[in-house]
């Protein structure tokens, strides 16, 4: 790949061929949080961004493996030149082995950390949904075709422009922006705009766009983040009482991204003096993805990288831990699975939910659907893997910031240059819609439904 003309600073691409302008078809992630796909079709060039799966919380056809699937239409795989991912979350990364196994033969483009992280979520999905299609051959052929992408290294693929820019999600996470025919496009995976304990806010330095997608997780007018959540102020506080009366803390989360900023928020804020010292726990996943950041250190923030480094006072344990830490006193564990449906988090909430001295802290997004939203929603009588618990433990939510909230939402489009369009994904129906109504003012907005195709 080569790096494509730059003209006065900014990033275009000109195609020789006629320019019949730059289509974009939404498969996954329209008026909806989950499996992020859309195809760009550029001239003789088809590329996915994203190729990612989702709960399957109703009927939907085209599931295998209890998730939801993108629609993408029949032989469409066959015809695709390459898939570019934005982050490694199961929601935008792991139908690329369903891809292998139905006729996609190009590569898959990413950073670093992303195809790390998103080996480890592809074989963890792979090992519990075991999905029929997704044979050893299949993964073979998946695992040849990661290429490494780096952040603001304009490449040209066939022929459309890329860059991948930090959108300060997760480790590695990229918004990507296409140029074909002097158009251009802005997608933002999903983004975050402010800086967290462990990563740089996205960098929209000198960005310009005709089209943005964005995501709108947190689309509400409610959705805004309290002052000083980016140092989790309420959440330490919040800990720290139940730790002085005795109790447990129980967080799920998400094993990538937001365990290890909770961890790290937790361990400065008992370092510093702001939380009394107890053991903290982290199990699932969690150890393995921290392991990744260390490897990873330059994607995170300068002054987070000696915390990143460091293994003191947090203990990664697993099964054989589980029974001791619910028999021990005063605690904090942080465990996947973020929205409770499955993983060890499960064993804590048998063991933990029914003493009123535990709390429960949600700190992610809950879909819907789950145990977590069931019990975010105020339900307390709730179902894990077939046992009813009653929960009279304390529950509170707690965001902490991986998305970008409302605000940053609502600012965000002003922040790219020559933008006129743009289209709301991954997000509740909703949310979408008022955030569309303020939008709407300034600029062409459309939140577009699976299946619709857009020109730009
Ligand atoms: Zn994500
Ligand atoms: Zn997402």
């Amino acid at each position: 790949m080569k790096g494509i003309r730059v003209r006065g600073g900014t990033f275009e691409y000109h195609a020789k061929e006629e320019n019949t302008g730059m289509k974009i078809s939404f498969f996954g992630a329209a008026q909806e949080v989950g499996r992020s796909c859309m195809l760009i079709n550029a001239g003789k060039t088809k590329i996915l961004l994203d190729a990612g799966l989702g709960n399957n919380n109703e009927q939907v056809n085209g599931t295998d493996g209890g998730m939801r699937m993108p629609e993408l239409p029949d032989g469409l795989l066959e015809s695709v030149d390459g898939i570019f991912i934005t982050h490694a979350h199961l929601d935008h990364c792991c139908f690329v082995a369903h891809a292998y196994a139905r006729g996609y033969r190009g590569n898959v483009y990413a950073t670093k950390p992303t195809i790390e992280i998103m080996k480890l979520q592809i074989a963890d999905y792979v090992r519990i949904s075991k999905p029929k299609e997704i044979t050893r051959e299949v993964l073979k052929r998946l695992n040849r075709s990661y290429k490494v992408v780096e952040y603001r290294k304009q490449m040209r693929f066939k022929n459309i422009g890329i860059e991948f820019v930090n959108a300060g999600h997760i480790i590695g996470s990229s918004l990507i922006q296409i140029a074909y025919g002097g158009k251009s496009l802005l997608y933002t995976g999903d983004l975050n705009l402010r800086s967290t304990f462990i990563l740089n806010g996205a960098d929209l330095n000198g960005l310009k766009a005709d089209a943005l997608v964005m995501e709108s997780t947190y689309g509400a007018e409610g959705d805004i983040y309290p002052e000083g959540s980016e140092r989790g102020d309420a959440m330490i506080k919040s800990i720290n009482e139940t730790i002085l009366s005795g109790g447990k803390v129980l967080i799920p989360s998400f094993g990538v991204g937001r365990a290890q900023e909770v961890l790290l928020l937790i361990r400065s804020a008992m370092e510093s003096g702001r939380l009394q010292k107890v053991p903290i726990y982290a199990d699932g996943s969690i150890g393995k993805i921290m392991r990744i950041h260390r490897q990873n250190l330059k994607y995170c923030r300068k002054g987070a990288r000696k915390s990143v480094q460091s293994d003191s006072n947090i203990k990664f344990v697993d099964r054989k831990d589980r029974e001791r830490i619910v028999k021990e006193g005063s605690c904090i564990i942080v465990s996947t699975s973020g929205m409770m449906k499955g993983g060890p988090i499960i064993f804590y909430m048998q063991r933990l939910a029914e003493d009123p001295a535990n709390k429960l802290i949600i700190v992610g997004y809950q879909a819907e659907g789950t145990q977590g939203r069931e019990i975010l929603d105020g339900s307390r009588e709730v179902e894990f893997e077939g046992k009813k618990l009653t929960i009279r433990m304390q529950v509170e939510q707690h965001r902490v910031m991986a998305h970008a909230d409302r605000k940053s939402l609502e600012e965000l489009p002003g922040k790219i240059r020559g933008l006129k369009q743009i289209f709301i994904v991954h997000g509740e129906a909703g949310k979408q819609v008022s955030l569309e109504k303020h939008l709407e003012l300034k600029y062409k907005v459309s939140v577009p439904g699976i299946g619709e195709t857009h020109v730009i």
